[in-house]
Parts: structure tokens; C-alpha cells; sequence
């Protein structure tokens, strides 16, 4: 975490930019959850492995970005749509509140967020009412909290799906299926943002504030490291799926804080990825994502040579991304207690009606 006296002079002068955070494009979406799915150890459910299974959560990974695209603001703003896909970290010192302690709660966290920047208002640019019609800019971000929401709904849908393949019907066991494959693969798109580090800080769009260093302020960065080098480097699933190891569940330690233990693995994978925000405009000044003639405004997609370490260090990236989220699914899955209210009605439903008698 970044917390030197020169940041925090830096917070004092941070002013965001106007262009809006993007994500993963698609394709570097869809290659992480198909990462993960080739992670999972041969103890999860089989029936992710099945082709349309696997096809619904690659497709899945998705998702999360076509809601973007309806007009609807309450969706623009909310959860599902747009403050869930990144985390601005340099902006909770800002608030006063320190990344090593903040509330499992998202909205215990929303309130203190508010207080904190409502304190601080020095550390916080003013917001043109123009450009803020869904009412995000007062916002740092949630993507820690939605995941660690979707993994509670993992949990929840694997725990009907046991008791239904105990005692349910052959419909309500593929519709529990077919739950469990919807969860795992939008969660996936949240995981995967996080593994873009331009995704969890305020230099997401270009360097912002003091700049001694001379790092880039060219606000198609972000775009270019979502797809731009992904597409020019031709980064495909085929060459990371072997380098994929076989995923663990997260160690998940009760907590004195009364924190939710899965949030905290998550804010320690963001947290991780935050210290290569400044690694990564190095790399760039350095000329290793290959995107000198983008900043000139000459499309550079397709062609002309790709630095190997950039292309290394995006591969990493992406096979990282993928590792968490079959760490995350795996966890969920280790973590599964049986749902005994169900289970009480089913047996009950049984009990009125045997099978021999439906
Ligand atoms: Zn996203």
C-alpha cells in the first residue's frame, strides 16, 4: 500500500480524469475464466467441464460489461454495473480510512467513505454535475465488496444444488446447475478486473497529481492494457492454458475484527496488485507495452513488434487473474455447509408424497 509522505502530498492534488475506467476487453475477460475453469482440481463438481457449462461461464465473463450499455442510471450506478469493476485504493487514505482495516460491509464502508471525504474535501476533486449523471464520481469503487457478495451467492447456490441432487427433482438439479454456472461466471468478471492494476487505482486512466517520475498521462493507457497490447501481442488462451496450476482454497482464518475472512483475501489481492500500478508506468516509459505510435494516434493493433516483457508481464497478469478466481470458486465450493431448511422441506415434500405416488 502506498502511504509515503510524497503520495500523501500527491492525494492533496489528485484530480481524476474524465474518461471513464473501462475493463478487460471481452477477450481478456473470457481467456481468465477459461483460466480458472482449467485450474480447478478434479474434486469440483464435473459438470463445469462440460462443453456448454464451460461456453456459458466463458460467455459469462461478459456480462458484467453489457449492462453497461443500457441507458438505465440506477443500473449505470449501481452494483451490477459500474462502481463494482474497480477500486481507486490511494482514495481510502484520502478518506482516512486505512485498506488494512476497512469494513466487510459495503455499505458500513459507503457511509464511512462519505464521512471521510465529506472531512477531507482538499483530497477530493469537485464534481461537474455534467459528466456525473449517474451519480458515480463520489464513489472509489466496490470491487472488493461485489466479490466477496458473489462468493456468498456461490456458496448459497452450491448449497441448494447438494440438497437438491439429495432429494430434488432432475429439474431442480439443473436448475441449480445452471445457477451455479450464471455466479461463477460474472463473478469472474470482478476477479479479472482486479488482476488489471490500472483497475484498483486513481492513475487509471494516466498519471494524475505530482508527477516527478514523468510517468504517462496519455488517458488511452488503460485502454491499451485492456485490449490494445492483449490484441497486438496475440495473447491467446492456447499458450496459457498449460501454465495453469492447479488451484487451492484460500486460507480463510477466523477473524477477531469481524471481518469477513473471504474479503480480506480478496483486499489482499487488490492491495498486491495496487503496488504494480507504479511498476507498470515504469514499464511504460520504458517502452515494454509497445504503444509508441497509439500515443501518436496511429492505430497499432495489429502489427509491428511487441516488446517481450510487456508481453510477459500481461501474460502473468491474466494467468494471476485466472488463479485467484479458481482459488475463489474452489473456497466456495471447500466451504459449503449443507442447506438444512431446504433440505427439512424436501424431506418433508417426500414424506407427503413418495415418488411412487407423484
Ligand atoms: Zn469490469
Amino acid at each position: 500500500m502506498k502511504s509515503s509522505p510524497l503520495v500523501r502530498i500527491a492525494l492533496a492534488a489528485i484530480v481524476l480524469s474524465p474518461v471513464v475506467v473501462r475493463a478487460w476487453d471481452y477477450d481478456g475477460h473470457r481467456l481468465v475464466n477459461q483460466l480458472a475453469l482449467a485450474a480447478l482440481p478434479p474434486e469440483f463438481p464435473a459438470f463445469v467441464h462440460e462443453p456448454a457449462s464451460a461456453e456459458r461461464i466463458a460467455f459469462l465473463a461478459g456480462e458484467p460489461d453489457r449492462w453497461r450499455n443500457v441507458p438505465d442510471l440506477p443500473l449505470r450506478q449501481a452494483g451490477g454495473s459500474w462502481t463494482d469493476h474497480f477500486l481507486d485504493v490511494e482514495q481510502l487514505p484520502a478518506a482516512g480510512i486505512d485498506p488494512a482495516t476497512v469494513s466487510s460491509f459495503r455499505l458500513d464502508f459507503a457511509v464511512a467513505f462519505a464521512a471521510g471525504r465529506a472531512a477531507h474535501p482538499q483530497h477530493f476533486p469537485a464534481i461537474d454535475p455534467a459528466k456525473n449523471s449517474d451519480h458515480t464520481r463520489e464513489w472509489p469503487g466496490f470491487v472488493p465488496w461485489a466479490i466477496t457478495e458473489y462468493y456468498a451467492k456461490l456458496k448459497s447456490s452450491f448449497m441448494y444444488l447438494k440438497t437438491f441432487e439429495e432429494l430434488g427433482t432432475p429439474e431442480e438439479i439443473a436448475n441449480a446447475r445452471a445457477d451455479v454456472l450464471y455466479v461463477m461466471g460474472v463473478m469472474g468478471h470482478y476477479v479479472a478486473d482486479c488482476a488489471q492494476p490500472l483497475h484498483v487505482t486513481d492513475h487509471h486512466n494516466g498519471w494524475v497529481g505530482p508527477n516527478p517520475a514523468g510517468y504517462t498521462t496519455w488517458n488511452k493507457f488503460h485502454t491499451w492494457i485492456d485490449s490494445g497490447f492483449i490484441q497486438k501481442a496475440g495473447i491467446t488462451p492456447a499458450e496459457l492454458l498449460p501454465r495453469v496450476t492447479p488451484a487451492r482454497a484460500l486460507a480463510l482464518p477466523a477473524r477477531s475484527d469481524g471481518r469477513d475472512p473471504l474479503f480480506v483475501a480478496v483486499m489482499d489481492y487488490v492491495l498486491a496488485e495496487n503496488r504494480l500500478v507504479e511498476p507498470i508506468y515504469r514499464m511504460e516509459k520504458a517502452g515494454q507495452f509497445s504503444n509508441e505510435l497509439e500515443k501518436q494516434g496511429l492505430p497499432d493493433r495489429n502489427h509491428g513488434p511487441v516488446n517481450p516483457a510487456g508481453r510477459a508481464f500481461m501474460e502473468g497478469q491474466l494467468l494471476q487473474g485466472g488463479q485467484m478466481l479458481a482459488s475463489v470458486w474452489v473456497t466456495a465450493w471447500r466451504n459449503t455447509v449443507p442447506d438444512t431448511y431446504l433440505r427439512t422441506q424436501l424431506l418433508k415434500r417426500q414424506a407427503a408424497s413418495p415418488p411412487a405416488a407423484r
